[in-house]
């Protein structure tokens, strides 16, 4: 740890970097203290310092999920930490590392995880300018209120409409066509599907097309908000901020899952209640419904629940069809030799029934692997190639019956000592494995699954998910068994 610290860190006076050390180890031992041991080495165990640059200190974690994990539960504890105990710091970056120990990439606070794998599969796809809110002004007084950079290729028209995101659809072509200035109809549009299904290309695709039509507006992802609003408040220019914000047409937020913490939350709902009443447009997108915000509170969701919300659901198969062949065309611009039959594109289609992501996945394997043979591709030679999309595609449906049920069994308890208010170790821990299941394995919300575990609070049940989270790490027995159970729900 602290050699990387010294490495890694510009400032080169030995003294300063001493002081980063020191200060680093403090945040530690804080956070151990207020957290205590095991959630502490559940959760920040492997968080390293990666570098300070400027006011933020760049750190990271091995795991996707831990990064999403603390992004989403500790993340202004630790801002606030790390503000106290580094001088001139003002925010984080938290990134996952690379099997290396170094980040994947140079971490950005405007990217997040998801666009980073999109820029994978299609390294040649360009960033357009970020859409900037008062042009012209030096970068630096501008930062906070810069959005994430739009992709040109996130247009309305590659966007394919299926039966599963029509009505999404409709409603971001109905807010782009309002440009008479008149009130808006669905304010806010709330838009929800699970990874790779859409949103964020939906949300591109109408900022773009406002932006066209020159009107003012913010793309933003819910980290970049709160960052914009915390360096804000840092540089004590928060009401230019505000000012700032409220002075837009259009104001789109993804991935809103991620938005934390008290004061930005009620900043938050501030900017959406004087946008709303000034009848300005506001588009969000998130993983999940409004109501399953866990961690916003009531008057957020409310607000947000309170214009159109929207399912996407799973790409049906006529949607993915059409999605390959789209992609494969735009791949012919390059590769004018890379022909792809019917046969294989319904292979695929019916192969990778998960998301864009994947789809985008498969045409990319394809088409590495006709450049490298160069033959014609057969059904065989395209199940090779897409072998590893395959076996990540989406679980089987796992009922919460079937989680107490088998977990019971495992235990040797019964089901309705599981769904009991029985204390005794011996049920507790097969119940809070069982909730632990129904959370990771099912995609009800915790008070969902609280209900179904005998009405227990939905705190009952983030607490037994942390507490399984933790003893998986510390465990291997324990993880084993909590692997075994998990293969023998989803085969
Ligand atoms: P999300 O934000 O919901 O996780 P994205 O918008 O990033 O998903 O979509 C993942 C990939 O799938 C992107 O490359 C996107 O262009 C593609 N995709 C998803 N839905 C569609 C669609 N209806 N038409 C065309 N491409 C799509
Ligand atoms: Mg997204």
């Amino acid at each position: 740890m602290m050699s990387s610290v010294l490495k890694a860190n510009p400032i080169h006076d030995v003294d300063i970097q001493l002081t980063s050390a020191e200060a680093w180890d403090r945040v530690r031992r804080r956070l151990r203290a207020e957290l205590g041991e095991d959630v502490f080495s559940s959760w920040f165990g492997r968080l390293e310092l990666v570098e300070i640059s400027g006011s933020m200190v760049f750190l990271s974690v091995p795991t996707r999920f831990l990064k999403s994990w603390i992004q989403s539960h500790y993340i202004d504890r630790l801002r606030a930490l790390l503000v106290e105990e580094f001088k001139d710091v003002s925010d984080l970056s938290l990134s996952v590392r690379g099997a290396l120990g170094k980040p994947a990439q140079r971490p950005s606070v405007a990217h997040t995880t998801e666009q980073t794998q999109t820029e994978r599969s299609f390294p040649e796809r360009n960033k357009v300018d970020t859409i900037a809110l008062a042009e012209g002004k030096p970068a630096s007084e501008n930062d906070a209120l810069t959005g994430a950079p739009l992709d040109r290729r996130l247009t309305f028209t590659n966007f394919l409409v299926g039966k599963s995101n029509a009505l999404a659809n409709a409603a971001a072509e109905h807010i782009v066509q309002n440009t008479a200035g008149e009130a808006p109809l669905y304010n806010p549009l709330y838009v929800h599907a699970g990874v790779g299904l859409g949103k964020t290309h939906l949300l591109h695709a109408i900022a773009h097309e406002t932006t066209a039509q020159g009107r003012r507006v913010i793309y933003l992802t819910a980290d970049r908000f709160m960052y914009g609003f915390v360096s804000a408040l840092k540089a004590q220019t928060a009401l230019n901020f505000k000012e700032r914000l409220r002075g837009i047409d259009l104001l789109v937020i993804d991935d809103v899952q991620f938005l934390q913490g008290k004061s930005i939350q009620q900043e938050f709902c501030h900017t959406l209640n004087a946008l709303i009443d000034s009848g300005r447009q506001i588009v969000i997108a998130a993983d999940r419904p409004p109501t399953d915000l866990e961690s916003l509170d009531e008057r957020v969701k409310s607000r947000l629940a309170g214009g159109l919300v929207v399912e996407m659901g799973p790409l049906d198969e006529g949607l993915r069809v059409k999605i390959i062949e789209a992609r494969i065309a735009s791949a012919r611009q390059h590769q004018p030799g890379f022909e792809v039959s019917p046969s294989v594109i319904s292979y695929v289609a019916k192969t990778i029934v998960s998301n864009g992501r994947d789809l985008d996945g498969a045409v990319n394997r394809l088409l590495a692997h006709s450049t490298l043979t160069g033959g014609t591709m057969t059904v065989e030679s395209a199940e090779i190639a897409i072998r590893d999309l395959v076996r990540t595609r989406e679980p089987r449906k796992v009922k919460i019956e079937d989680i107490q049920k088998l977990v019971a069994t495992h235990f040797n308890v019964s089901r309705a000592d599981i769904l009991s208010s029985r204390r005794s170790a011996s049920v507790v821990k097969p119940r809070q494995i069982a909730m632990y299941l129904a959370k990771v394995l099912t995609l009800r919300s915790l008070p969902e699954i609280g209900r179904r575990f005998g009405g227990r609070d939905h705190t009952t049940v983030l607490h037994a998910v942390r507490k399984i989270e933790g003893a998986v790490n510390a465990d291997v027995m324990l993880k084993d068994d909590v692997e075994l159970l998990k293969r023998m729900l989803q085969d």
